[in-house]
């Protein structure tokens, strides 16, 4: 990655993906601002199941982008040290006929890509879920790779990663970018003066914008 200057880069929004790119920065050196309109953590990272699969995922492309995730995944737990990853496998069931045709059509084409995906028996449901309770099984799949994760691990421990190596965040409310005329105030330099008067302030200590208040 070519680098300008030293001037930080800024990295907008701190769900998985931001903070994920903001560690990996970090981790190569660049200094950084993590910046969230709210509190990261708030949005649709913390809500997901989490599970890591690319079962399903089509077309190739997007298969196999999945697949490298997945495979990065146990690097990562190490690097974060420790977000509760752990590769148990998934179990996927329909009880709808046609839906489990559906499944079993998904099913044929990922074995044919080379995924590790194998339908299951009524009694392999069982050994596999022994406390669960299906109701009418018409087709049922055991993804054996797959991972799970704890997003709200990944998220604390992304962030403590990124204080950890210098990076800055700046969340709930004091991160909005607006650089241009509001409420009369026109954006201005640490050399120029503000019009209307008034204070001239780094909104961002260490970034190069500059607002009058
Ligand atoms: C119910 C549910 C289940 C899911 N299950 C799975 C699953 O099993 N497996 C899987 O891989 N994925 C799953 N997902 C999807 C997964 O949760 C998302 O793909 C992932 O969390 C997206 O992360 P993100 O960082 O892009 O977004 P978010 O977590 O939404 O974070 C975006 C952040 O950006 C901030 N932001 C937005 N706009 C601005 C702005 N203009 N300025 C500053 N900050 C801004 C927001 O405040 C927020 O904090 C699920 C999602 C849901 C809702």
């Amino acid at each position: 990655m070519e680098r300008v200057g030293r001037s930080p880069v800024v990295v907008v929004g701190g769900g998985i993906v931001g903070s994920a790119i903001a560690v990996h920065l970090a981790d190569r050196g660049i200094p950084l601002v993590l910046v969230d309109q709210d509190w990261p953590g708030h949005a649709a990272s913390p809500l997901s199941f989490a599970s890591i699969s690319a079962f399903g995922k089509d077309p190739l492309a997007y298969y196999e982008l999945a697949c490298g995730g997945m495979a990065s995944w146990a690097r990562w737990d190490r690097r974060l040290g420790g977000v509760g990853y752990r590769r148990t496998g998934e179990v996927r069931w329909m009880s709808d006929p046609q839906e489990g045709r559906d499944l079993a059509e998904r099913v044929t084409r990922a074995r044919q890509w080379g995924y590790p995906v194998v339908p299951v028996d009524e009694a392999g449901l069982e050994r596999l879920l022994p406390a669960a309770v299906p109701g009418p099984v018409s087709f049922a799949a055991h993804a054996v790779s797959d991972a799970q994760v704890e997003p709200d691990q990944v998220l604390a421990a992304c962030h403590a990663a990124l204080r950890a190596a210098g990076g800055r965040m700046l969340t709930s409310g004091s991160t909005t970018l607006a650089c241009g005329s509001r409420s009369g105030a026109k954006c201005c330099g640490p050399r120029q003066r503000c019009s209307p008067p008034g204070r001239c302030r780094s909104r961002w200590p260490g970034l190069s914008v500059w607002t009058c208040r």
